[in-house]
């Protein structure tokens, strides 16, 4: 097979659609050259090439001639040679794998460079302090990417040349300053590696090939994979490319843009540059950037170039780019162009703008913001009400709110995360090291850095809130501390950060909850159109009805009643029937508790206005209503101290022998579900009436009520038949007392593997499933959930698991019961309505599972009601 692919000067054998082969990099280098864009030219080396070599520890055969035929190629195309004495071809070296990994792979700049070429260099541009500029660049970053020297030890010797020839800027160094950086440099390398810098261009060339290739399993790689589920063996390309250069003087600069705003989503080009600079200098914070505008007043006939350019690249892509681009002596060339990462809103206002302009269908918009992202929008914000004391501000980088302490290290912040404390991390700037612990911060803050930097490019790409570029403050590592102004903030301090507004505010300022904007109300209803999947919500009080509606609920797939018992003014209540002794005793109780049910669900049935409420009668073993013991056994002794009436103290040691009797060695297999309903039948007939009197009543003031009541943890079909039968004869008791027909169904959960086996008789009474997956996943693997955090993470390391099985569904395990409940309970009841309950149902993986599964619908909390509408519609393109 062929291993490398040339671009630029009429010979490009690439093109975008081979990102797999090419890395995403290479292939659209390719590509733009094939659309006449001005693009240096060069060569990709493949991903194939890559994963040979990381395999075998070798190349493949013919890949050193398809190389150096490459070379030749592009000295040719060039007119320039490696390692020529009078006009030297300089390339770079750069990585790139199929999806952007930003900042993963380091990029080598002007290679070719020895003592010979730099004066052959020098000569031919009439320009020694730009030839000792790239040389001495050249020099650190061989040494520390490919030499795997420390940048640190090369950065010191500039800084020390510039202490010593007393100058701030980079740009003031004279060539004498240059030329003792390059020899202090490669004294540097000498001692380091016990060897000298390497002089000869080819074997340059082969080492930093290696070492791209070598890069794709460092540690911050591998970390950054996991993260992001990028796969170890896809591999990255390396490019070789001629250079251009953006240091050569004041009509030559580099820079980085975006087509439109990756913040806002804005359309207008975005973007800093730098005059007189090279490669990453935008990027790293060494000098302060321009913004883009200003490019026009400096270089007019390269800004419009790029202007046009971004335009047809946009159009082309049909998407937002992120570009890279350097500028020399007044001609532009275009060193990178990608879809550009952006964050939440600027998602949502792209995909909704390009629809209006015409450039994608709805299908495609709706593809183009992630459930993350979807996620990300409905963040909490800064109260603005809340009284705030802003100390400092920053860039908004990456936008919503975050609360939490300060820490100095991704280390620390991975070590406190683990203790459960929330942690904000504070750099000068951030590396790719940072990216574990920027990953469990709740949010970012950096002194140096622009709206391009790697900690505002990886924070908009993990949602995280992130302020960049914040200068006045002054951080000591020693001390762990930092100051702005005299006020001081210490390691663990709280602050609060809005990524919106650049703002740093000392302590913990709260957070409400963000608006749906109007771009996010369009794209979800055209969501709506495409999928098929119903979404609904679970919810058990007004309020979280209400907001379901608003954020799109079809209906409550699950509302819980025994949140209902927990109200402070009804526990009591609860209590004394859980306690009681006879049934007769028990029902004096439940008459006190019916009248607030049947409000509870008046309320609920009032909010959701004739759409499908599903009620699910009481769940969990009884015991969990009553007080712990030891909370009683303090209290006996607080009145035994007070001296208080034995009468009162043996009243609750009756309370304590009551506990134990209900304690339970295993309670989720316990007393619990419809069990509870066949013991304590007038518990469940208790429920039943307050649902169908609630009914009634609002049906005579004109409302519709569709209750779908639910009996729980069903395990065989006699359950069933017991709890429904007495279900239909309250309800209709209840509806002969109004005088009203209420048009309601009863169906089950189906939780349990029994139940799933024997979905066919199951189905014969039940007028619906709801699929109780987190019962089903811990009755499926004999997890406790409530046990399970004890060894899933080391499962998840390990590999034995893939992810938490009650929070991705197991489609595997899981996922294939379920398949037999679905086909045998439409064969005995064909056209059963079906549908999950259960953290699943806001995930999206097991959204999308669902969806394939032929469900009729997922219900989830309300704040994930807009990710499963979204997912529902992206499952069907
Ligand atoms: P990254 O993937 O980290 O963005 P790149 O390979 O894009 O790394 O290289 C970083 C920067 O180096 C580019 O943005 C560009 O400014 C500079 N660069 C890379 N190749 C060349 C080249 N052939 N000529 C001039 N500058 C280059
Ligand atoms: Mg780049
Ligand atoms: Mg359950």
């Amino acid at each position: 097979s062929k291993y490398v692919y040339s671009f630029g000067a009429g010979q490009t054998e690439g093109k975008s659609s081979m990102r797999d082969l090419l890395g995403g990099k290479g292939a659209n280098l390719a590509e733009m050259a094939n659309l006449g864009i001005p693009v240096p030219p060069g060569f990709t080396i493949t991903t194939e090439v890559c994963t040979i070599y990381l395999e075998k520890n070798e190349y493949p055969d013919s890949i050193l001639k398809e190389i150096k035929d490459a070379v030749l190629k592009l000295e040719k195309a060039t007119g320039k040679k490696l390692g020529d004495k009078k006009d030297p071809l300089l390339v770079s070296v750069r990585s790139g794998a199929r999806i952007s990994m930003p900042g993963m792979m380091d990029t080598v700049l002007n290679l070719g460079l020895n003592d010979e070429s730099v004066i052959g260099l020098s000569e031919k541009t009439g320009n020694s302090r730009f030839a000792y500029d790239c040389y001495r660049r050249f020099i650190s970053m061989f040494g520390d990417v490919v030499l795997g020297i420390e940048f640190n030890k090369f950065e010191h010797i500039l800084d020390a040349q510039k202490t010593k020839s007393k100058i701030s800027s980079d740009t003031e160094l004279s060539v004498d300053d240059l030329k003792a950086i390059v020899e202090e440099s490669k004294k540097i390398v000498l001692k380091e590696k016990g060897f000298a810098f390497p002089q000869e261009p080819e074997k340059q060339l082969f080492m930093a090939i290696d070492a791209v290739f070598d890069s794709w399993n460092t540690e911050r790689a591998v970390i950054y994979r996991r993260i992001n589920n990028i796969p170890n063996n896809w591999g990255t390309a390396v490019n070789v490319q001629s250079m251009v250069y953006g240091n050569m003087g004041e009509t030559s600069g580099t820079g980085v843009a975006f087509t439109r705003n990756p913040s806002t989503g804005e359309n207008r080009f975005f973007g800093e540059y730098l005059i007189n600079a090279q490669g990453e200098d935008v990027v790293a914070g060494i000098r302060t950037p321009s913004e883009i505008s200003t490019l026009e007043k400096c270089i007019p006939v390269a800004y419009k170039q790029l202007v046009d350019i971004c335009k047809k690249l946009e159009k082309h892509f049909k998407d937002m780019q992120d570009i890279e681009f350097t500028i020399q002596e007044g001609q532009l060339f275009m060193l990178q162009t990608r879809n550009g990462k952006r964050t939440a809103p600027a998602a949502t206002k792209i995909a909704v703008d390009m629809v209006n302009e015409g450039l994608i269908d709805k299908r495609t918009a709706v593809t183009r913001i992630t459930p993350s992202q979807i996620d990300q929008l409905l963040h909490p914000m800064i109260d603005p009400k809340a009284p705030q004391k802003v100390v400092a501000k920053g860039l908004p980088a990456s936008p919503g709110a975050a609360v939490g302490k300060v820490v100095f290290t991704s280390e620390d912040a991975e070590h406190w995360v683990e203790k459960g404390e929330r942690v904000i991390l504070v750099r000068t700037e951030t590396s790719p090291e940072d990216i574990g612990g920027m990953h469990v911060s709740e949010g970012v803050l950096t002194v140096r850095g622009g709206m391009t930097s790697h900690a505002a490019v990886v924070g908009r790409g993990m949602g995280k809130p992130c302020v960049v570029g914040c200068g006045d403050l002054l951080i000591s590592a020693e001390a762990k501390n930092f100051k702005i102004g005299d006020i001081e903030i210490k390691e663990l301090d709280f602050i609060t950060i809005d990524g919106s507004t650049g703002c740093v505010i000392l302590g913990q300022v709260p957070l409400i909850e963000p608006e749906i904007s109007p771009e996010i109300e369009v794209l979800l209803k055209w969501a709506d159109g495409i999928r098929t999947l119903g979404v609904r919500t679970n919810a058990d009080n007004p309020a979280d009805a209400q907001k379901a509606l608003e954020l799109g609920a079809e209906g409550i797939g699950l509302c819980r009643t025994e949140h209902m018992f927990f109200e402070e003014d009804r526990i009591a209540a609860v209590r004394a029937m859980i306690m009681s002794e006879t049934k007769e005793e028990r029902e004096i109780h439940l008459k006190k508790i019916l009248p607030m049910q049947k409000e509870d669900f008046k309320q609920i049935f009032k909010v959701m206005r004739g759409k499908p409420v599903t009620i699910r009668y009481l769940d969990p073993p009884l015991h969990e209503f009553l007080p712990k013991v030891h909370e009683i056994q303090d209290k006996i002794r607080e009145l035994q101290a007070e001296g208080a009436p034995q009468k009162e103290i043996d009243k609750l040691m009756s309370v304590i022998n009551r506990v134990i009797n209900l304690h339970e060695l295993n309670p989720m297999l316990g007393h619990r579900g419809c069990r509870l309903g066949i013991t304590y039948p007038e518990i469940y007939n208790m429920q039943t009436r307050a649902i169908i009197e609630a009914a009634c009543e609002l049906s005579k003031e004109g409302i519709i009520v569709k209750p779908e009541l639910m009996i729980p943890l069903v395990g065989h079909v006699r359950e069933l038949e017991i709890t429904k039968k007495d279900v239909q004869e309250t309800a209709a008791e209840v509806m002969k007392e109004y005088n009203v027909q209420i048009d309601y169904t009863v169906g089950t959960m189906i939780e349990l593997p029994r139940a799933v086996m024997t979905a066919d008789q199951i189905a014969k009474e039940a007028e619906f499933f709801s699929f109780g997956t987190n019962d089903l996943t811990q009755t499926t693997f004999g997890f406790s959930r409530d046990d399970v955090a004890k060894f899933i993470p080391l499962y998840i390391e390990d590999g034995i698991l893939a992810d938490d099985p009650f929070a991705v569904l197991d489609r595997e395990g899981v996922g294939e019961l379920m398949k037999i409940g679905i086909e045998k309970g439409r064969k005995t009841h064909p056209g059963l309505k079906m549908g999950i309950c259960g953290e699943h149902g806001g995930e999206p993986n097991s959204i999308i599972f669902a969806n394939e599964l032929g469900l009729n619908y997922v219900s989830c909390s309300p704040y994930r009601v807009p990710i499963a509408r979204l997912v529902a519609a992206q499952a069907t393109i």
